[in-house]
């Protein structure tokens, strides 16, 4: 994400300047959102045209999802007219998300209206769009425009309608408010698809900028109560020390200015998805209240806003295309989602959302749920980014088998061990940070795309610490490798180990997941609900004795199951090495299993290792410079 930036213009194949102005004229997008409680947005969309044949597309690849995830099932009740009259159209017979149509003689602008069913999530992560007291309008799902155009070149000019005494935040900038009309200035396609609106009945608004510097940084909050909203004075401090330690880590900012926009709601968002400008951000309606659900989702606006620069800014070339119909290459996920995914949760705690413990904690579980991959035997780290359309949707069971979006945690990994190696390599004198702000920061300005490939990478690496740095690289993310990447934790001081202590990020998210997790004993999760098998680690005790995910615990040791029961017996099964009974329904089918395990409870941990320098110490520490 961020890195020190002037050599990457003399690297950089090209740079696209967005929000330029083609001569063309602008399309129109007026929406009508005043009916979020039945989940329907209303688009009316007028469009400049010429008499004959038109194609129109609807947004399939949506950036950030890096997959053909529109949800063009949810495009109803489409009506075009021109001239006065209707306009027949015709979906194209192999791609669904164009529509073709004849723009009769005489015709110069017609009109296309619709309505946008937004119950599901498919556009931008997941849940609805909208509900009685929010909602999160993603232009991606209310537009149409000129098939194969480049999107900068598209002009638009949106408004939209809300609720009455609704208020609202977004990075685009308003030319005027009429009631419950807000008109918006002139953007390109680009730049409306990347600034995300959202809007209720409860909001806020925080700043996060000091008077008088700039660019300016808001936090704007919606939710579903005025309790959900009230952010505390300390993660209020916090997200301002994010604003200061992004601009001492990149040295630069791309962008005019940032919102961060939190939507607090259960119905509406679960999401996280970035953009230049702002991003959108779901952590659920308990997001700032329950200490469990704040504590996990602590790092999910600093690695949304470090996308601005990692992701954003510099992005892999496969996935910086030209619209919405090109379809894109995820190769280099491992750098845009796992390289912020380390930045992000770094960031977490050098503002102080995490203690130092908190931080290890996580990265033990992210380190531990990787090695317990059985997966891993077969499926190299990149394929896991290159198969991102065929992962995203997939299932929890055999997830282990089938490994899941590994490119997340495991770059994590993976760029701690960068770091940790820059730092050994120049005696703790350069670090990661360094990159940053070689690879992420250059000039300040507005919105800009720098592409980039896996040789730029490690020219900017060796231009912080020579090194071997393609065969290090391509080693972690092309070889199949049975064990995870753990070299970052040992190069940085520490050990992952077990015990029977419960690991805090682990407990945290089994109160809110409601599950139970046995993973690094008996080789499972369990729902509490229902008691159903989540997954069952391939090669684990529970999967030599013939248990598999979807079957259903009933019984532990003759007991009616419970996880405080399932535990106690684990206990209990270490001192007396009696194998642990489990009766199980499958398929309406009761069989017993017997569990051959008596080595206890075992939860992942780091452990200093005395001898060697806390590097990782080093890394967590805040970096003492003012606001830039
Ligand atoms: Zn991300």
């Amino acid at each position: 994400m961020r890195r020190i930036a002037f050599a990457f213009f003399l690297l950089c194949c090209n740079i696209t300047l967005l929000g330029q102005t083609s001569q063309r004229s602008a399309i129109r997008v007026d929406i009508d959102a005043t009916d979020p409680a039945r989940n329907f947005f209303h688009s009316r969309l007028t469009i400049p045209a010429s008499p004959g044949p038109l194609t129109l597309a609807y947004p399939e690849w949506v950036p950030g999802n890096h997959r053909p995830s529109g949800p063009i099932m949810n495009m109803t009740g489409l009506h075009i007219q021109g001239g006065g009259k209707e306009i027949e159209w015709q979906r194209d017979l192999k791609d669904m998300y164009a529509i073709h149509l004849q723009v009769p003689a005489g015709v110069n602008e017609i009109t296309a209206a619709f309505d946008e069913i937004t119950n599901t999530g498919v556009a931008g992560g997941s849940g609805p769009s909208a509900s009685e007291n929010v909602l999160d309008v993603n232009w991606n799902q209310v537009v149409l425009y000129p098939a194969n155009a480049s999107s900068d070149d598209v002009q638009v000019r949106p408004s939209i309608h809300l609720p009455d005494g609704w208020k609202f935040g977004t990075a685009l900038n308003v030319a005027g408010q009429n009631g419950s009309v807000v008109e918006f200035e002139p953007v390109s396609l680009t730049t409306l698809v990347d600034s995300p609106l959202i809007a209720g009945s409860h909001y806020k608004q925080i700043e996060l900028t000091a008077a008088g510097e700039s660019p300016k940084h808001v936090m704007d909050l919606v939710g579903e109560s005025e309790n959900a909203i009230n952010m505390s004075p300390s993660d209020i401090a916090a997200y301002k020390r994010l604003v200061t330690e992004t601009g001492a880590l990149f040295g630069a900012r791309h962008y005019r200015q940032y919102h961060i926009l939190l939507t607090l709601s259960d119905e509406v968002g679960g999401r996280g998805l970035e953009h230049h400008e702002s991003s959108d951000n779901g952590p659920g309606e308990k997001g700032l209240t329950d200490p469990s659900t704040h504590l996990l989702n602590a790092g999910l606006i600093p690695h949304e806003f470090t996308h601005s620069w990692n992701g954003k800014y510099r992005r892999p070339a496969g996935l910086a295309t030209r619209n919405y119909q090109e379809p894109m290459t995820g190769d280099l996920l491992w750098v845009y989602e796992g390289l912020t995914e380390y930045i992000g949760n770094m960031l977490t705690a050098r503002i102080g959302l995490w203690t130092p413990k908190q931080y290890e904690e996580n990265l033990a579980e992210t380190a531990a749920a990787l090695d317990y991959r059985a997966g891993r035997s077969w499926r190299s780290l990149e394929d896991t980014a290159l198969s991102v359309q065929l992962l995203r949707l997939a299932p929890s069971g055999w997830q282990n088998w089938r490994r899941g979006l590994d490119y997340y945690p495991e770059g994590e990994l993976i760029w701690l061990e960068v770091d940790t190696t820059i730092r050994q390599l120049t005696n703790d004198q350069r670090s990661l940070d360094d990159f940053c702000k070689a690879f992420h920061g250059g000039q300040s300005g507005p919105p800009a795309v720098v592409p980039y490939t896996f040789n730029d990478l490690v020219r900017t690496l060796n231009q912080v610490a020579p090194y071997d740095w393609a065969a290090l690289l391509n080693d972690r993310v092309n070889a199949v490798q049975p064990h995870a990447p753990l070299g970052g934790i040992e190069q940085g001081g520490w050990r992952l180990v077990y015990n029977d202590t419960p690991n805090e990020m682990m407990k945290a998210t089994e109160g809110v997941a409601k599950m139970a997790n046995f993973t690094y004993s008996l080789g499972f999760w369990i729902k509490h609900e229902g008691g159903e098998f989540g997954d069952v680690i391939v090669g684990s005790p529970a999967f030599k004795a013939g248990l598999g995910p979807g079957m259903k615990l009933i019984a532990v040791n003759g007991r009616k199951w419970s996880s405080s029961g399932l535990n106690a017996a684990l206990v209990a099964s270490r001192n007396n090495k009696q194998p642990i009974e489990l009766v199980v329904e499958n398929a309406h089918r009761f069989k017993t299993y017997s569990i051959d395990y008596y080595e206890g409870p075992r939860y992942p941990h780091l452990e200093r290792v005395p001898e060697k320098p806390d590097l990782l110490g080093n890394i967590l520490k805040a970096r003492s410079v003012g606001p830039m």
